[in-house]
């Protein structure tokens, strides 16, 4: 059974359930017995749990991740993240700090905490996506001519577990967290990706394509392996 806050009420005809915080609040008419409000509450286990289960995920991926004074990777530089409320969003990247411009009309609804930190990392999220379009549609053309590697198109997602993917029809993603890292790095997974389309496996054939179009690649895995757990959301 659930641990669950009642609130009983004279006036109240019918029981509700909710999920706020991750905590159950029951509301309940007084006439109804103990025994009862546990049945309604076994009835909806299932949909308690996943309401739980939503609370919970939100709070560990948000949790002192996206608040004002945390740390925060931009293009292999660590940042201190800065929040202000303005009329208008926008982000500034700036020399040692990122400064992530909310609207105003956040601030005044009086918010939860997690709520606001998914309000920031929605933003970085988008301005990193931005960037990584910027970067990768003009430096993958010049790499393209350079290996003479040519991908039938490419895309800009969101990958949880990798960088950048090659399919057997030519097709790459990039990462856009790839933003977090120095940009020699990102050119590393795109040259990586790239030569997928002559190898698609990771044999010593592969691995001496990376080496001739970019002979420094070790580094760059040093790189991202050193600061993985860092650039994860
Ligand atoms: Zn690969």
């Amino acid at each position: 059974m659930f641990d669950y806050q009642l609130i009983r009420s004279t006036r109240r005809r019918t029981i509700s359930l909710q999920v706020r915080n991750g905590q159950i609040i029951v509301r309940a008419p007084s006439f109804l017995s103990q025994q009862q409000i546990d049945l309604v509450i076994t009835k909806k286990s299932a949909w308690l749990k996943s309401k739980l289960n939503d609370a919970m995920q939100i709070e560990t991926a948000n949790e002192a991740k996206f608040v004002a004074g945390s740390c925060l990777w931009i293009n292999g530089k660590k940042k201190t993240l800065h929040i202000h409320f303005e009329k208008k969003s926008s982000l500034e990247n700036l020399d040692d700090k990122i400064l992530v411009i909310l609207p105003q009309r956040i601030e005044t609804k009086c918010l939860e905490k997690v709520y606001l930190s998914l309000q920031i990392k929605k933003q970085l999220a988008t301005w990193l996506k931005e960037q990584a379009c910027h970067y990768i549609t003009t430096k993958l053309p010049l790499l393209v001519t350079q290996t003479g590697l040519n991908p039938i198109s490419f895309k800009i997602r969101l990958y949880k577990a990798r960088w950048g993917s090659c399919n057997n029809k030519g097709e790459l993603s990039f990462n856009y967290l790839l933003m977090m890292a120095p940009l020699w790095v990102v050119d590393y997974v795109i040259i990586h990706e790239l030569c997928h389309l002559k190898h698609l496996n990771h044999s010593n054939k592969f691995w001496q394509l990376v080496d001739q179009y970019y002979p420094n690649y070790k580094d760059a895995q040093l790189w991202l392996k050193k600061h993985q757990s860092q650039l994860t959301w």
